[in-house]
């Protein structure tokens, strides 16, 4: 409670800056095999270990870290809050093809103090939590691909009425038409089966919704982002040549 006072109120008024540090150089997807380490000594936890790819890293006022303060596996697992101004913090902006605004780090943790009522939750219970917390991360990236397909599709159609080939706009020929249902049919069924999800997180109790909506959850990102996926591929096939500069095609 005293963390949530202190953090939660200046992050929701974008007065500081939070990120979520999950992934490390040696273990994305198996999260339960992290390496970063935190030991108890006295009122604190001494951090040591590295992130990387952690979205706002260098941004961010706090860091929210999943440590090992256990032994091997899921339950040896715990989640830290770490603050930017405790000494030991190092944080590296990484050259990414692309979404250069998320500003994408990798960051390391040296020998870092951290006072043990930083901790988030229950010691033990860090791999749950962050399980936990996909949830509503997942369906935040579901309704950001939709979005961006919408964007392919629209900024294509548009393209297609404009643009002239052999005597007659794009959207007259039934190739470039047929790209567009097929973009259009993949994107309200992804949206509907959103609606559908949105639904059932509004209500059922956390409980309920830890308990049956994971695998569904995890099931509609990867359906959204395959629509994006396809979107953003026959987008740049409508524009053409125009599809390959950073201009954009206006
Ligand atoms: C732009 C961006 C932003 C990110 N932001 C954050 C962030 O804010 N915080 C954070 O903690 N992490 C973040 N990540 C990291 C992201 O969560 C990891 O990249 C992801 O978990 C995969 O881990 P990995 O890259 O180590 O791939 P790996 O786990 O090494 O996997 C490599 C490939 O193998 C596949 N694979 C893995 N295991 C299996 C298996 N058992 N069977 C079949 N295939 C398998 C994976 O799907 C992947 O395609 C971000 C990544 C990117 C690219």
């Amino acid at each position: 409670e005293e963390l949530k006072k202190k953090v939660a109120k200046p992050v929701f008024r974008a007065e500081k800056f939070i990120c979520l540090c999950i992934t490390e150089p040696w273990a994305g997807s198996d999260v339960a095999n992290i390496r970063t380490t935190a030991k108890r000594e006295g009122d604190y936890f001494i951090v040591n270990g590295a992130k990387k790819w952690i979205t706002n890293g260098v941004w961010s006022d706090y860091f929210t870290v999943l440590c090992r303060t256990g032994g091997e596996g899921a339950k040896g697992l715990s989640m830290l809050l770490l603050e930017k101004t405790m000494p030991g913090i190092e944080v590296r902006h990484m050259k990414c093809m692309g979404m250069w605004a998320s500003g994408t780090s990798y960051i390391t943790f040296e020998d870092v103090k951290v006072p043990t009522s930083n901790i988030i939750g229950k010691e033990g219970k860090g791999f749950l939590q962050t399980m936990y917390n996909f949830n509503h991360e997942r369906w935040g990236l579901i309704a950001q691909a939709n979005r961006f397909s919408r964007v392919c599709l629209e900024e294509a159609l548009t393209y297609a009425l404009k643009r002239r080939t052999f005597g007659k706009p794009l959207i007259k020929h039934q190739a470039i038409r047929m790209k567009l249902a097929e973009m259009a049919r993949k994107i309200e069924a992804s949206h509907s089966w959103m609606e559908l999800v949105t639904y059932q997180l509004q209500t059922m109790s956390k409980k309920e919704q830890n308990l049956k909506l994971g695998g569904t959850i995890a099931l509609l990102k990867a359906q959204s982002t395959k629509v994006f996926e396809l979107c953003a591929r026959e987008a740049a096939q409508i524009f053409g040549g125009a599809s390959y500069v950073r201009g954009g095609v206006r």
